[in-house]
């Protein structure tokens, strides 16, 4: 018995060792892999975790993250009673750029700006992306401090950003929100955004600190704006004329298209204020169309009448940058029987100098069109003679601040008077705007300038009423106010008999 146990035990006890050694083996093995696993999970984790606090294409922390870390700076500058700034930085006009250029050439000027930020930061940790191309940074110091940093980012982003082919120029507008002057730390992103937003409203490329005001100013523009976009529909424009007078005869020769809202409840508001809205949120190209159509039927009411009058508009730099303007214009003309030498466009020296394809265009066309070009607020903006005489342009307007001073400064008589004889060198005529004295009058007669235009003569005042004043029916005319100088003669013969 014992001899065939101790037969048996053997192999037994042999294939009992290699299956426990196969097991532990195996043990061994599912041990190392699950480690493995965990050490992969946890990896992939930590990764996703970082992922979530920074972001993707600039590499910057995200919000969330940078709020966090600004909620321990306010303890630390609690504890040591100092101050600390955030800076809301936006990139203006990203959606043009980003429907010009597209979007990998945005992203790679985001990247760039991104770089840019940092660079200037002290701390360049603290720099984050909220989203688009709006950006916080913290500043350690008070209003001053962020201000100077406002300023050398402002400067910064300025410069040329080389993309590929493409030189571009960026511009920033920025909000500073002080802590703890402005309020608690989860406050201050809020503060810096809403600074950040005046800028803009005001037209952007600039930085302002937070105010407790602007809350309240922002409401209101965004209300305007929003009452803007219905003002059209709900037919709350009205278009004013002002006549220019012929500076030898005060005879009319043209009407200025000036236009005016009716706004429901705060009455007439001026176009210096709704205007620069319009053309920031893209509603100037319907408003500006409907300007000419109006300008152009009076033009063809006037004409039908025998009052043969020039009719001009203010183009706003958007309307220049529209590649069917002139076509725009050239149809509505015919439309109202208009001839092209009887429509002037008043494009300001600064939308003019602006050296852009499109604009550079719209001038060719404008020129090949007939039509009367004028230089708007003429003066004021870096025109080099060069670049004047490449204009189609027939007429430059002095700017109004030259013609107030006139009695008083030196200066502005002997800008006033380069004007003209810079004017007459390109065969240009020269019109004198806001003229309010006999004084001013009589000093740009003696300078030669060939028509002029302001409240000594006329008010902007509805179409109606310059209807009148140029048939010489209205009593209300201003100095020695003569009538229409393009009056045709059948009516000249019955005004006069
Ligand atoms: P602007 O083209 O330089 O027009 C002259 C402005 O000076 C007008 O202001 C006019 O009412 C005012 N003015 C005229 N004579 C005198 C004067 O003797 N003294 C003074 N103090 N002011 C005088 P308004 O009508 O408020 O227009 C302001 C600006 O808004 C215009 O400046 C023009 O740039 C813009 N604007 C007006 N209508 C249009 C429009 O239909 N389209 C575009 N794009 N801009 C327009
Ligand atoms: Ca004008
Ligand atoms: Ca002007």
């Amino acid at each position: 018995m014992n001899t065939v146990n101790a037969t048996h035990f053997w192999p037994i006890a042999a294939s009992v060792l290699v299956t426990l050694v196969a097991l532990s083996l195996l043990l061994a093995n599912e041990v190392r892999r699950r480690k493995a696993l965990q050490r992969e999970i946890k990896k992939l984790v930590a990764q996703n975790t970082t992922q979530q606090q920074v972001d993707r294409l600039t590499g910057l922390i995200n919000l969330t993250t940078f709020e966090v870390a600004l909620a321990k700076r306010a303890e630390v500058a609690d504890a040591a009673g100092s101050l600390f700034c955030v800076l809301h930085v936006a990139l203006d006009e990203l959606g043009m750029i980003n429907d010009g250029f597209g979007q990998d050439k945005t992203d790679k000027l985001l990247i760039t700006a991104a770089e840019i930020i940092k660079g200037v930061a002290s701390n360049s940790e603290l720099v984050c992306r909220i989203g688009g191309g709006e950006f916080a940074m913290y500043v350690s110091g008070g209003a001053n401090v962020a201000r100077d940093v406002a300023h050398k980012l402002c400067q910064k982003l300025e410069q040329s950003v080389q993309l590929d082919s493409n030189l571009l120029t960026t511009t920033c507008s920025i909000g500073i929100a002080v802590y703890p002057e402005h309020g608690t730390h989860q406050k201050l992103v809020g503060c810096a955004g809403l600074a950040m937003r005046t800028v803009k409203l005001a037209g952007g490329h600039d930085f302002c600190v937070y105010d407790p005001q602007m809350g309240a100013n922002v409401r209101d523009q965004i209300n305007l704006l929003s009452d803007l976009r219905k003002a059209l529909e709900l037919k709350q424009f009205e278009l004013f004329f002002q006549p220019k007078v012929d500076a030898k005869s005060l005879q009319f020769t043209a009407a200025e298209a000036l236009l005016r809202w009716h706004h429901p409840k705060r009455g007439l508001i001026s176009p210096a204020l709704f205007i620069p809205i319009a053309e920031r949120y893209g509603l100037m190209g319907p408003i500006g169309r409907w300007v000419i159509e109006e300008a152009c039927n009076r033009a063809g009411q006037w004409k039908t009448k025998g009052l043969r009058m020039r009719v001009a508009v203010n183009i706003s730099g958007f309307q220049m940058r529209e590649d069917d303007l002139v076509e725009f214009i050239e149809s509505t003309m015919q439309r109202y029987d208009i001839e092209p030498g009887r429509f002037t466009c008043e494009i300001t020296e600064s939308v003019a100098m602006e050296n852009t394809k499109v604009t550079q265009q719209t001038f060719r066309k404008m020129g090949a069109a007939g039509f009367h070009v004028s230089i708007d607020d003429f003066g004021t903006g870096y025109s080099s003679l060069a670049a004047l005489r490449q204009l189609p342009a027939a007429e430059l307007k002095i700017d109004r601040a030259f013609v107030t001073d006139l009695e008083e400064s030196e200066d502005a008589r002997s800008i006033a008077r380069s004007i003209v004889s810079l004017g007459k060198t390109l065969n240009l005529r020269i019109v004198a705007e806001g003229v309010e004295t006999l004084g001013q009058c009589e000093l740009l007669v003696q300078m030669d300038c060939d028509e002029l235009q302001g409240y000594l003569f006329s008010m902007p005042i509805p179409a109606d009423k310059l209807e009148e004043l140029a048939f010489g029916v209205s009593t209300n005319k201003g100095h020695g106010f003569r009538d229409s100088l393009f009056m045709s003669n059948s009516m000249l013969l019955s005004s006069n008999a």
